[in-house]
Protein backbone atom coordinates (compact mmCIF):
# COMPACT_ATOMS: atom_id res chain seq x y z
CA UNK A 1 0.00 0.00 0.00
CA UNK A 2 1.21 3.36 -0.91
CA UNK A 3 -0.09 5.93 1.21
CA UNK A 4 0.44 9.82 0.96
CA UNK A 5 0.49 12.25 4.09
CA UNK A 6 -0.85 15.57 3.42
CA UNK A 7 -1.13 18.69 6.21
CA UNK A 8 0.93 21.71 6.46
CA UNK A 9 3.96 21.88 8.88
CA UNK A 10 3.89 20.42 11.85
CA UNK A 11 0.79 18.92 11.96
CA UNK A 12 2.16 15.63 13.07
CA UNK A 13 3.03 14.15 9.55
CA UNK A 14 6.57 13.12 10.36
CA UNK A 15 6.13 11.52 14.09
CA UNK A 16 2.93 9.90 12.43
CA UNK A 17 4.80 8.51 9.54
CA UNK A 18 7.18 6.97 11.79
CA UNK A 19 4.35 5.73 14.03
CA UNK A 20 2.54 3.93 10.78
CA UNK A 21 5.96 2.68 9.16
CA UNK A 22 7.07 0.82 11.96
CA UNK A 23 3.36 -0.72 12.59
CA UNK A 24 2.90 -1.42 8.88
CA UNK A 25 6.76 -2.45 8.62
CA UNK A 26 7.29 -0.32 5.71
CA UNK A 27 9.28 2.36 4.78
CA UNK A 28 8.75 6.30 5.76
CA UNK A 29 10.07 8.51 2.80
CA UNK A 30 10.35 12.21 3.78
CA UNK A 31 11.04 14.41 1.08
CA UNK A 32 12.30 17.41 3.55
CA UNK A 33 14.47 14.80 5.43
CA UNK A 34 15.99 13.40 1.97
CA UNK A 35 16.68 17.28 0.66
CA UNK A 36 18.40 18.30 4.39
CA UNK A 37 20.54 15.47 3.38
CA UNK A 38 21.64 16.60 0.03
CA UNK A 39 21.52 19.97 1.65
CA UNK A 40 24.86 19.07 3.33
CA UNK A 41 26.97 19.69 -0.23
CA UNK A 42 24.50 21.09 -2.65
CA UNK A 43 24.80 25.13 -1.59
CA UNK A 44 21.49 26.20 -3.49
CA UNK A 45 19.37 23.53 -1.91
CA UNK A 46 20.68 24.84 1.32
CA UNK A 47 19.71 28.46 0.47
CA UNK A 48 16.12 27.25 -0.58
CA UNK A 49 15.39 25.22 2.49
CA UNK A 50 16.84 28.09 5.00
CA UNK A 51 14.38 30.50 3.21
CA UNK A 52 11.31 28.03 3.21
CA UNK A 53 11.05 27.98 -0.77
CA UNK A 54 10.06 24.88 -2.55
CA UNK A 55 12.88 23.27 -4.20
CA UNK A 56 12.67 22.54 -8.26
CA UNK A 57 10.44 19.59 -9.22
CA UNK A 58 13.00 17.91 -11.55
CA UNK A 59 15.51 17.72 -8.45
CA UNK A 60 13.44 16.28 -5.84
CA UNK A 61 11.33 13.68 -8.33
CA UNK A 62 14.33 12.53 -9.31
CA UNK A 63 15.28 11.77 -6.06
CA UNK A 64 12.11 10.47 -4.65
CA UNK A 65 12.12 7.98 -7.70
CA UNK A 66 15.30 6.82 -7.17
CA UNK A 67 14.09 6.19 -3.06
CA UNK A 68 10.93 4.55 -4.68
CA UNK A 69 12.70 2.28 -6.88
CA UNK A 70 14.44 0.52 -3.74
CA UNK A 71 13.69 -2.62 -2.67
CA UNK A 72 12.59 -2.33 0.67
CA UNK A 73 9.60 -0.31 -1.19
CA UNK A 74 8.21 -3.11 -2.67
CA UNK A 75 5.48 -3.77 -0.70
CA UNK A 76 4.48 -0.09 -0.28
CA UNK A 77 5.50 3.31 1.56
CA UNK A 78 4.53 5.87 3.60
CA UNK A 79 5.26 9.20 1.70
CA UNK A 80 5.75 12.00 3.59
CA UNK A 81 6.07 15.56 2.19
CA UNK A 82 5.21 15.20 -1.62
CA UNK A 83 3.07 16.09 -3.61
CA UNK A 84 3.34 19.93 -2.43
CA UNK A 85 1.49 20.89 -5.30
CA UNK A 86 -0.85 19.39 -8.31
CA UNK A 87 2.20 18.81 -10.90
CA UNK A 88 3.55 16.75 -8.21
CA UNK A 89 0.52 14.70 -7.36
CA UNK A 90 0.25 13.95 -11.00
CA UNK A 91 3.70 13.32 -11.55
CA UNK A 92 3.88 11.17 -8.28
CA UNK A 93 1.05 8.93 -10.15
CA UNK A 94 3.35 8.91 -13.16
CA UNK A 95 6.29 7.56 -11.42
CA UNK A 96 4.30 4.92 -9.68
CA UNK A 97 2.61 3.84 -12.52
CA UNK A 98 6.25 3.16 -13.88
CA UNK A 99 6.34 1.05 -10.65
CA UNK A 100 3.30 -0.58 -10.79
CA UNK A 101 1.72 0.74 -8.18
CA UNK A 102 -0.88 3.67 -7.00
CA UNK A 103 -1.66 6.06 -3.95
CA UNK A 104 -3.99 4.12 -2.52
CA UNK A 105 -5.05 6.06 0.37
CA UNK A 106 -4.13 9.82 1.51
CA UNK A 107 -4.16 11.13 4.46
CA UNK A 108 -5.17 14.87 5.20
CA UNK A 109 -3.96 15.82 9.05
CA UNK A 110 -5.26 19.11 10.39
CA UNK A 111 -4.84 20.83 13.92
CA UNK A 112 -5.63 24.40 15.08
CA UNK A 113 -2.95 26.77 13.98
CA UNK A 114 -1.61 27.45 17.60
CA UNK A 115 -1.00 23.85 18.68
CA UNK A 116 1.11 23.99 14.60
CA UNK A 117 3.06 26.95 16.16
CA UNK A 118 3.69 25.54 19.17
CA UNK A 119 4.84 22.09 18.09
CA UNK A 120 6.77 23.34 15.66
CA UNK A 121 8.66 26.12 17.66
CA UNK A 122 9.11 23.50 20.45
CA UNK A 123 10.65 20.34 17.96
CA UNK A 124 14.09 19.40 18.59
CA UNK A 125 15.89 16.76 15.71
CA UNK A 126 18.82 14.53 17.26
CA UNK A 127 22.39 15.78 15.77
CA UNK A 128 23.87 12.27 15.76
CA UNK A 129 21.18 9.60 15.36
CA UNK A 130 18.44 12.04 13.71
CA UNK A 131 15.31 11.52 16.04
CA UNK A 132 12.88 13.44 16.97
CA UNK A 133 11.91 14.93 19.78
CA UNK A 134 8.60 17.38 20.80
CA UNK A 135 5.22 18.50 23.33
CA UNK A 136 4.41 14.44 22.67
CA UNK A 137 7.80 13.11 23.17
CA UNK A 138 9.87 15.22 25.24
CA UNK A 139 13.38 14.27 25.99
CA UNK A 140 14.61 12.77 29.13
CA UNK A 141 17.20 15.39 29.82
CA UNK A 142 17.08 18.78 27.88
CA UNK A 143 18.61 19.04 24.94
CA UNK A 144 19.99 15.54 25.06
CA UNK A 145 19.14 12.70 22.79
CA UNK A 146 17.87 9.29 25.37
CA UNK A 147 18.83 6.83 22.87
CA UNK A 148 22.26 8.20 21.90
CA UNK A 149 23.33 11.29 24.12
CA UNK A 150 23.51 13.38 20.55
CA UNK A 151 22.98 16.76 21.32
CA UNK A 152 19.79 18.02 20.09
CA UNK A 153 19.05 21.14 17.53
CA UNK A 154 16.04 23.08 15.88
CA UNK A 155 15.79 22.53 12.56
CA UNK A 156 17.38 25.14 10.50
CA UNK A 157 14.39 26.28 8.89
CA UNK A 158 12.09 26.07 12.51
CA UNK A 159 12.04 29.71 12.44
CA UNK A 160 8.39 31.80 13.07
CA UNK A 161 9.61 33.75 9.92
CA UNK A 162 10.06 30.58 7.45
CA UNK A 163 7.23 29.08 9.62
CA UNK A 164 4.51 31.77 8.13
CA UNK A 165 6.34 31.22 4.90
CA UNK A 166 5.93 27.16 4.67
CA UNK A 167 2.24 27.71 5.95
CA UNK A 168 1.39 30.57 3.07
CA UNK A 169 2.99 28.31 0.72
CA UNK A 170 1.03 25.33 1.66
CA UNK A 171 -2.23 27.04 1.91
CA UNK A 172 -1.66 28.55 -1.30
CA UNK A 173 -0.97 24.84 -2.85
CA UNK A 174 -3.46 22.23 -0.64
CA UNK A 175 -6.60 23.03 -2.02
CA UNK A 176 -6.09 21.24 -5.54
CA UNK A 177 -4.31 18.86 -4.12
CA UNK A 178 -6.91 17.55 -1.92
CA UNK A 179 -9.78 18.10 -4.49
CA UNK A 180 -7.03 15.49 -6.83
CA UNK A 181 -7.23 12.88 -4.73
CA UNK A 182 -11.12 13.19 -3.20
CA UNK A 183 -12.35 12.83 -6.63
CA UNK A 184 -9.91 9.66 -7.09
CA UNK A 185 -12.13 8.77 -3.58
CA UNK A 186 -8.37 8.05 -1.90
CA UNK A 187 -8.77 10.85 0.56
CA UNK A 188 -9.03 10.51 4.50
CA UNK A 189 -9.24 13.52 6.28
CA UNK A 190 -7.54 12.85 10.23
CA UNK A 191 -7.90 15.21 13.20
CA UNK A 192 -3.77 15.33 14.37
CA UNK A 193 -4.48 17.13 17.44
CA UNK A 194 -4.14 14.16 20.06
CA UNK A 195 -1.55 11.82 20.40
CA UNK A 196 0.22 10.66 17.83
CA UNK A 197 -0.09 6.82 18.70
CA UNK A 198 -3.96 7.19 17.87
CA UNK A 199 -2.94 7.47 14.18
CA UNK A 200 -2.78 3.41 14.00
CA UNK A 201 -6.04 2.98 15.19
CA UNK A 202 -7.34 5.95 12.93
CA UNK A 203 -5.68 4.46 10.21
CA UNK A 204 -7.01 1.01 10.79
P1 LIG B 1 9.40 19.34 5.42
O1 LIG B 1 10.40 18.62 6.25
O2 LIG B 1 8.44 18.41 4.71
O3 LIG B 1 8.69 20.43 6.16
O4 LIG B 1 10.21 20.05 4.22
C1 LIG B 1 11.18 21.02 4.49
C2 LIG B 1 11.51 21.81 3.24
O5 LIG B 1 11.97 20.91 2.20
C3 LIG B 1 10.35 22.55 2.61
O6 LIG B 1 10.12 23.81 3.22
C4 LIG B 1 10.82 22.68 1.16
O7 LIG B 1 11.80 23.69 1.06
C5 LIG B 1 11.54 21.36 0.91
N1 LIG B 1 10.66 20.31 0.34
C6 LIG B 1 10.23 19.17 0.95
N2 LIG B 1 9.43 18.46 0.13
C7 LIG B 1 9.35 19.15 -1.03
C8 LIG B 1 8.66 18.95 -2.25
N3 LIG B 1 7.84 17.91 -2.43
N4 LIG B 1 8.82 19.87 -3.24
C9 LIG B 1 9.61 20.94 -3.07
N5 LIG B 1 10.27 21.21 -1.93
C10 LIG B 1 10.16 20.33 -0.90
Amino acid sequence: MIYVMLGGPATGKGTRSDILSEALNIPHISTGDILRQVSRKDEEVKELLAEGELIPDEVITKLLYARLSMTDCENGAIIDGYPRTLEQAVILDEILAKLGKKVDIAIELIAPDDLVYKRILERKKCTKCGKMYGIDFPPKSENVCDECGGKLEVRADDTEETLKNRIEIYKENEKPIIEYYTLKGVLRVLDSSGHPENIIKEVE
